[in-house]
């Protein structure tokens, strides 16, 4: 496989803060960035060369990207893989189309990892409602496509509710999980290309309603499990036959055991800390797999944390930046103009072995 050197023109499927971060670590390369987006005013817009403005499901806008563009990533996974398909003909796609055709599907993802020998929660297919007949409880119910932080996912207790909560979804396929009694919630960045495999350190990861709060690195995990859940990963990495960035979001069992909970085919929320404490980011380290370039080190400068910032802190007026930045945080906003309820609209990081209390509390007095 070539290398895309520097001066080529990389695309993103998607223009939100991933891809904004991705342009940020591209554009000091030396590469040009076009977007994809139905919003022209998308948070990567301010820092790429050029936006595309085109629906998801457009065809006209994925042959206006595949005309102008050396290879194509992306930042999010729900991109029907018919449209892949079509893409993938005329211009290199990394991540592939037959690595998203599994992970935008909850039960082909799991099925995928089951056979790699990693182990995963029970899960069972639920299809139609008769099939909650046989379901043990309890469980939580996924939709199959579509789910996001913590969306299209309801924890049940009985058939009942499980019915009650497959019918608000919609009746789409669904898979029913067992509960995890998990000791830690990690995840494992990979990084692979026609050079090799690398992995970043651990990423220790607190959710909040199904949403990642907080990001500690690296994780306060033994060696032993450290190592079993970067072989995971790399495990299923070379299993997809990778090009790009994967995230593999673990549980951590009180034993040390690990289970996977799911991956994502791109930079991830937890990996953000790693522009600050890593000598490589994991957004410089997605372009250098995708164009197939020698990687960067993942080594820690130093331990971090990092804070996400919801639309919920803007809900009595602007935040407090100026307070909060006295506590020695870096601030990172993703230029998106609505603060909604949920919405991840920047994030706060921290270094040094204090870095979790700092974020915490900068966040506290935005
Ligand atoms: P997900 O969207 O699947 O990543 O789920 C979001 C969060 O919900 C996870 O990070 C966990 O905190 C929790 N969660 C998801 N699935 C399970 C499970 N099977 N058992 C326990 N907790 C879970």
């Amino acid at each position: 496989m070539k290398p895309i050197l520097p001066g080529s023109t990389i695309g993103i499927l998607g223009g939100g803060q991933l891809a904004r971060m991705l342009a940020l670590a591209a554009k000091p390369m030396g590469y040009n960035v076009i977007v994809l987006d139905p919003d022209p005013d998308c948070p990567a817009s301010s820092v790429v060369d050029e936006v595309i403005i085109g629906a998801f499901n457009d065809p006209n806008a994925y042959a206006q990207l595949a005309q102008v563009c050396d290879v194509v990533t992306l930042e999010f996974e729900n991109v029907a893989t018919e449209y892949l398909e079509v893409l993938a003909k005329s211009v290199p796609l990394r991540p592939s189309q037959h690595i998203l055709a599994k992970t935008r599907d909850r039960l082909l993802e799991k099925d995928f990892i089951n056979k790699t020998g990693v182990r995963v929660a029970p899960y069972q297919a639920i299809e139609k409602l008769e099939d909650l007949a046989a379901a043990r409880f309890p469980g939580i119910l996924k939709t199959a496509t579509l789910g996001y932080d913590g969306k299209g996912q309801a924890k049940v207790y009985s058939k009942v509710e499980a019915e009650k909560a497959f019918l608000r979804f919609g009746s789409v396929p669904c898979v029913l999980e067992g509960i995890v009694d998990f000791f830690l919630e990690i995840s494992v960045i990979v990084a692979r290309s026609g050079l090799g495999v690398q992995c970043f350190p651990i990423f220790e990861n607190q959710h909040k309603d199904g949403i990642l709060d907080l990001t500690i690195v690296p994780a306060r995990i033994s060696e032993t499990t450290a190592k079993q859940a970067q072989d995971a990963a790399v495990k299923i990495a070379k299993a997809l036959e990778l090009r790009g960035l994967l995230c593999v979001e673990m549980f951590v069992m009180s034993g040390g055991q690990i289970v996977v909970n799911e991956l994502a085919p791109r930079p991830h929320n937890s990996g953000h800390i790693t522009i600050e404490a890593c000598q490589t980011s994991q957004f410089e380290q997605a372009i250098r797999a995708v164009c197939n370039l020698p990687f960067g080190s993942t080594e820690l400068y130093s331990s971090g944390a990092m804070a996400n910032l919801l639309g919920d802190h803007w809900e009595k007026g602007t935040p407090n930046w100026k307070k909060a930045l006295e506590s020695g945080v870096k601030l990172h906003l993703y230029g998106k103009k609505e603060p909604r309820a949920a919405r991840k609209m920047g994030h706060l990081t921290a270094l040094g072995d204090d870095a979790l209390e700092i974020v915490k509390r900068a966040r506290e007095v935005l």
